[in-house]
């Protein structure tokens, strides 16, 4: 086995022999190679820059781009790396690992967005947004409405209606990563004709004609993802900029949004957890206690931490991994283009919420471990475990949040996947059975009345049945 170089001197955190590489094709170990030499030139020290003052990190994103990876998971055809699930996986965890963790996080943002255009794919949005990427091309999601918090799915703030052969696309994002320095955001609005919140459309928007505050951005952690509110104000853009069919959001969640960010957001928190245990081992094999003789690591307590944290942290590798090569089995190694109503990744997205949840606890609970392992040491800043330990801290809230994941899981486990409900559309009548029994006579006939009068209201907008 190759030996894990850091410049021109062997590596100083965990080897080779500590990563799953029974999984990656000689290729995808080749492209691994490559990034953790940008990684040692420039992206890790860009990363102090970007968490200093809060910067976005174009220049590691544009080395990104020189090197193929902004185009990993397009076609060879239309100048991609034309590569699968598993090799999106190692980037994004290898990026956060030796990198910045907020580069990683724009670059899922970026392959979300890329990924979202390519279910779908037409010349037009292929000429303009996938050929160009190398060029140093950045896309991201904006989907987050204020009103609904992390209720990502539910874009109330939001609008879209046919106009001039085109569209006029409104939408209020709370949260975007890369926002403000994007060059094209893929965007989530209801549907022209809305008919309810389920009838959800797709649409392409140019940088140049959002509205955003990147100085509002101001985190714990990821403080180069500049995640700020963004404003699309009602601009017309031409019919070709729409993705897919109208109507077709909720399947483009399924089948690219979700899938594709819950694969490489996991990848990144393991990427931090890893590089936390990186810096652990740096440093707990170096200090020495002059007294008793010995260094940090020789105490059974410390290799308890980092013995713990390796296999955790590998359990949510081999999670994600797994998850990865059944969407790379069902799509032909991601080659495969579904018509709309057809399925693949999608039919494992019960799996993706699974290994989100898990890694971003993981990673939460290891880097506090990492630090108790280092000591006051690992709580000053020029060791840089604590900027992996606030970066970790974004995996738990960023939605899907992990509650939000655990009571899916348990919802649909006990109560079958229809009770999950995304868009508020499901009467539950046992809740509201046992919500009456507390009325009174009184109570319960002004309470019909009411519904009386809300029911007249309705049907009288509601358009006449035949017959
Ligand atoms: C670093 C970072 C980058 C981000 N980048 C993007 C981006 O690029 N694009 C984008 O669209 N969004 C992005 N987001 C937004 C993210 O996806 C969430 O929408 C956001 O974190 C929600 O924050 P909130 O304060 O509105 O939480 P709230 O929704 O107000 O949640 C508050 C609490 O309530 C809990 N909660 C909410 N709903 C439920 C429920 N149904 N059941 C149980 N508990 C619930 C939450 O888990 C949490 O504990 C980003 C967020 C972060 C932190």
């Amino acid at each position: 086995m190759a030996e894990k170089m850091w410049g021109s001197e062997p590596f100083w955190g965990l080897g080779y022999e500590w990563d799953p590489d029974w999984v990656y094709t000689d290729r995808q170990k080749e492209l691994r190679a490559t990034l953790i030499e940008l990684c040692e030139k420039e992206l890790r020290a860009n990363a102090k820059r970007s968490d200093d003052e809060l910067l976005f990190p174009r220049r590691n994103l544009e080395l990104l781009g020189e090197h193929g990876f902004l185009g990993l998971t397009v076609p060879e055809e239309y100048g991609g790396l034309g590569e699968n699930h598993v090799a999106y996986s190692m980037v994004c965890e290898t990026i956060a690992r030796y990198g910045c963790a907020s580069t990683a996080m724009c670059y899922v943002m970026h392959i979300g967005a890329v990924n979202a255009i390519m279910l779908r794919p037409t010349d037009a949005l292929i000429d303009k947004y996938i050929r160009p990427l190398n060029s140093g091309k950045i896309g991201t999601l904006s989907y987050s409405d204020p009103e609904t918090g992390s209720h990502f799915w539910y874009p109330v703030s939001s609008g879209a209606e046919r106009s001039n052969g085109g569209y006029k696309v409104r939408k209020k994002a709370s949260w975007t990563t890369s926002g403000g320095f994007a060059d094209f955001y893929v965007v989530q609005t209801t549907s022209p004709n809305f008919t309810g919140y389920d009838d959800l459309s797709v649409f392409v928007v140019d940088g140049d004609v959002v509205e955003s505050q990147p100085s509002l951005w101001d985190a714990l952690g990821l403080r180069g993802n500049q995640s700020g509110p963004l404003e699309v104000p009602n601009v017309e853009i031409p019919a070709d900029q729409l993705v897919g069919p109208e109507g077709d959001g909720a399947t483009s969640n399924d089948e690219s949004v979700d899938p594709w960010f819950l694969i490489g957001s996991s990848s990144v928190w393991n990427g931090i957890a890893l590089g936390a245990i990186d810096i652990a081992k740096r440093h707990t094999t170096r200090k020495r206690h002059v007294d008793v003789g010995m260094r940090v690591a020789d105490y059974p307590t410390i290799q308890d931490y980092v013995g713990e944290a390796v296999m955790d942290t590998n359990a949510c590798r081999l999670f994600v991994l797994s998850v990865a090569q059944a969407m790379d089995q069902d799509t032909d190694n991601n080659r495969r283009v579904l018509k709309p109503g057809e399925l693949a990744r999608a039919n494992y997205l019960h799996w993706a919420w699974q290994i989100k949840f898990e890694a971003a606890k993981n990673v939460a609970h290891h880097v506090d471990k990492m630090l108790h392992a280092c000591g006051g040491s690992g709580y000053k800043r020029d060791m840089e475990l604590e900027r992996y330990l606030r970066d970790a801290k974004a995996g738990w809230v960023m939605g899907p949040t992990n509650e939000v994941l655990r009571q899916f899981v348990g919802k649909a486990v006990l109560l079958g996947f229809e009770s999950l409900d995304y868009w508020n559309q499901t009467y539950n009548r046992r809740a509201v059975e046992n919500e009456l029994k507390k009325l009174d006579a009184a109570g319960k006939r002004e309470l019909a009345e009411q519904l009386l009068q809300e029911a007249d209201e309705q049907a009288a907008k509601e358009p006449a049945k035949a017959g």
